[in-house]
């Protein structure tokens, strides 16, 4: 079954890894010698940085907020022009006790209409790397740096970015995941607080802030499917992450 996943993902041979010892079974990596030294390197010497995120002035006011009072301002909120817009919010989806928190950028004009974060085939693609790592859909949370659709599907603006990071800030501090996988350039400019091109901000172990939350970046599935020759650095990316969950987990 994993197979077809890591088909999906574009990887398409397949062997045990011998330097992984993570608990997570089964590893597999990609059987080119290039690409796994390029992998053992980057998570044998991960680069830690410290960056810190934007604040907010509001931030303090949803600290206390449990999941359903936080999902309750999401629906209501009319911080920015987006509230005009939009068909539904799109809180985010899956365990609130999950050790993964993916975040991407915006939801979509599919995701406007179901409430749902990556639908159709992006979706699809984001559930194959999810299964790729061993892992379901429903184990991890989903989530995006803005809860509601940019008309045509623009790129979401800076100010909406920074009206709507109280809410994944409070997500991240109720969810208190083992790691933060920021999908597609948009998620780690707003989680890492940078503006730094994804080549640069790949393959490093940078902090959310001052929680100590590992964030890994990788690319956004959309892209991966524009650019499917990329996905075997998604790969690496993915491994780098379950790597850092398989630690925090001994
Ligand atoms: N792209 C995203 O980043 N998130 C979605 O939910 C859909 C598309």
């Amino acid at each position: 079954m994993r197979d077809q996943y890591l088909q999906a993902m574009g990887i398409t041979r397949w062997v045990k890894r011998e330097l992984d010892p993570v608990s997570v079974d089964d590893i597999d990596v990609v059987e080119k010698t290039v690409a796994v030294e390029s992998i053992a390197l980057e998570i044998e010497q991960p680069n830690e940085v410290e960056l810190t995120v934007v604040q907010n002035e509001e931030s303090h006011a949803l600290d206390e907020l449990d999941w359903p009072s936080l999902e309750k301002q999401v629906v209501n909120c009319v911080a920015c022009d987006l509230h005009a817009t939009r068909k539904n919010t799109v809180f985010g989806e899956g365990d609130q006790k999950a050790d993964w928190l993916i975040v991407g950028d915006a939801p979509g004009t599919e995701e406007d209409i179901q409430g749902q974060p990556f639908l159709g085939q992006g979706g699809q693609l984001l559930t194959a790397m999810i299964e790729a790592m061993g892992l379901k859909r429903e184990n991890v949370f989903i989530t995006n740096s803005l809860k509601c659709r940019p008309p045509e599907s623009r790129d979401p603006l800076e100010s909406e970015i920074i009206a709507c990071h109280v809410f994944l800030k409070q997500q991240i501090n109720l969810l208190k995941p083992k790691v933060i996988l920021a999908v597609g350039r948009v998620a780690a400019h707003n989680l890492l607080a940078i503006n730094e091109p994804m080549k640069a901000m790949r393959g490093h172990t940078v902090t959310y802030k001052d929680t100590g939350i590992p964030v890994i970046v990788t690319y956004h599935p959309a892209y991966l499917l524009r650019a499917p020759s990329n996905k075997g650095k998604a790969w690496q990316d993915l491994q780098l992450a379950m790597k850092i969950v398989a630690e925090a987990t001994e």
